[in-house]
């Protein structure tokens, strides 16, 4: 077949509305947790389909060889960096891997924008605004990369940031109308305008902190499907546009929804330097005077109470302890109290991770309730157990101005009859701002890792007759 053959060319036409639909179902399955799974693998084989068919579409047959060289490169990468990531680290890769996505967008928008006069004014429009949301998308997750792989959780500010913003952006304006307008390419130009991108996304990063960075990290979600979606238009291809405006549209409904959920404004979190500033923390990390509890006493309040609502946060996810805390809700079951989860939509450091946690663990989707669904629940509630928590059970949310976590709803752990709380030591939580909890005369202590102690409890409950 050659590339003047129709059939070649419809081949290739339904070969990319196959692959779209299996994006799009792919994405679909993936909000159902039963279907999480296998979402994986239809959008694997959606993205299979894509490329096969690019590799088939005639006229260049450098890309048949530098396409799998990169493919081959990318992938070695990718699985020897997923084989050896712990759950911990996912979060950051995954950051990582969004960026690369952003990257690759732009890269295309690059070489179009060099070839300008083969392309229509408005190609070019599309082209540069692509150009925009990805490389902003890169240098953002690059740098919610490195804080999460430094555990930088201060705000980097810098002064005057709200000026910079705005002359960086009518600068990337005036350029980008420059090289959209223009019938010509202006390499020079290009380069300036990519920088002073990479330069934005950068400094809206830096400064970020606490509750705001997995909102921050949503929306670099958003500006790659975004970026995608539009070099789709640029090269005609119809597997890009949809699977871009699929990932534009669900990034942006989920950051809608992480921002509501700790009570922000995304211009707040973008423009008004609400994280924190390092001034603003205090430099002890030494959490105040504690009451401890051994495993045995916590078991029995367990054990013999009515409702125990459990709050798993960052400390579960790196004990890895999401298997103990399901062995120790059935125990809890099997003597008739009842249980459930409790999940703060930023809890851990990715969205959804302990969604994903406790679903790798069997934990019955049932007993798992989201922030607004049981908040009001825990004055009813025995025992609140808080396994590897803090920022997201931080009451001084609701009442101290000058928290950097002020404003953002937390678990109403504090209304419980008491609160058993794991942790290990005098570690401050994600925000590393000080927890009246830990000293609230109703919060016992239980130290140590999570796994120990969950292991712990359950000895001590199997012992109660
Ligand atoms: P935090 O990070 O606030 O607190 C974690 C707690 O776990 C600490 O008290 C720590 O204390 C304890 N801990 C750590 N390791 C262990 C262990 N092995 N065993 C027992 N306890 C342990 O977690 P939260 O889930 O409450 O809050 C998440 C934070 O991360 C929020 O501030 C959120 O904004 C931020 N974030 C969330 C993202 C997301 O998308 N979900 C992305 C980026 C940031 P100690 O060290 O003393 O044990």
């Amino acid at each position: 077949m050659t590339a003047t053959d129709p059939i070649h060319f419809v081949g290739i036409d339904v070969a990319y509305f196959i692959a779209s639909l299996l994006l799009a179902l792919g994405l679909r399955y993936m909000s159902s947790p039963t279907r999480a799974r296998s979402s994986i693998w239809y959008a694997g084989a959606g993205m299979v389909i894509a490329i096969g068919a690019t590799l088939l579409i005639d006229g260049d047959s450098g890309r048949r060889v530098l396409i799998p060289i990169a493919m081959f490169i990318g992938a070695s990468f990718a699985y020897v960096q997923s084989r050896k990531v712990s759950m911990t680290g996912a979060p950051a890769l995954i950051a990582l891997y969004n960026g690369l996505g952003g990257a690759a967008a732009a890269g295309i928008a690059l070489v179009e924008l060099l070839r300008a006069a083969e392309h229509t004014s408005s190609l070019r429009v599309l082209a540069i605004v692509g150009a925009l949301a990805g490389t902003v998308s890169f240098a953002g997750s690059t740098m919610a990369w490195i804080k999460l792989r430094s555990n930088m959780r201060r705000s980097v500010p810098f002064p005057n940031r709200q000026v910079v913003y705005l002359a960086s952006m009518v600068l990337l304006f005036l350029v980008g109308l420059v090289l959209a307008y223009s019938n010509t390419s202006h390499p020079v130009l290009l380069m300036f305008f990519v920088l002073l991108a990479l330069f934005f996304g950068i400094s809206m990063t830096l400064p970020i902190a606490a509750a705001d960075l997995p909102v921050l990290i949503s929306l670099y979600n958003a500006m790659t499907g975004l970026a995608v979606g539009f070099e789709g238009f640029v090269l005609g291809n119809p597997a890009m546009m949809v699977a871009g405006t699929l990932v534009f549209a669900s990034g942006a409904l989920l950051t809608r929804l992480m921002a509501k959920a700790v009570n922000r404004r995304l211009s707040e979190i973008m423009y008004s330097g609400f994280g924190v500033s390092g001034d603003e923390l205090s430099t002890t990390s030494k959490a105040g005077f504690v009451n401890e509890i051994e495993a045995h006493d916590a078991a029995a309040s367990m054990a013999f109470a009515r409702r125990v609502i459990i709050v798993p946060g960052y400390g579960m996810a790196i004990a890895q302890a999401q298997h103990k805390l399901r062995e120790l809700t059935q125990l809890l079951d099997e003597r008739g109290v009842q249980t459930a989860f409790a999940i703060h939509p930023v809890a851990g450091r990715m969205p959804g991770h302990m969604n994903v946690l406790l679903a790798d663990a069997g934990v019955p989707y049932e007993k798992i309730a989201d922030l607004s669904a049981i908040n009001e629940e825990f004055s009813q509630a025995d025992v609140a157990l808080v396994v590897g928590a803090n920022d997201t059970v931080n009451p001084s949310a609701r009442t101290d101005v000058n928290s950097p976590i002020y404003g953002m709803p937390v678990m109403n752990v504090d209304q419980a009859g008491s609160v058993i709380l794991l942790k290990r030591g005098d570690g401050r939580g994600y925000a590393d701002v000080p927890n009246p909890l830990l000293e609230a005369p109703g919060t016992r202590v239980l130290m140590g890792d999570a796994m120990m102690s969950l292991q712990a409890l359950i000895t001590s409950i199997k012992a109660i007759d």
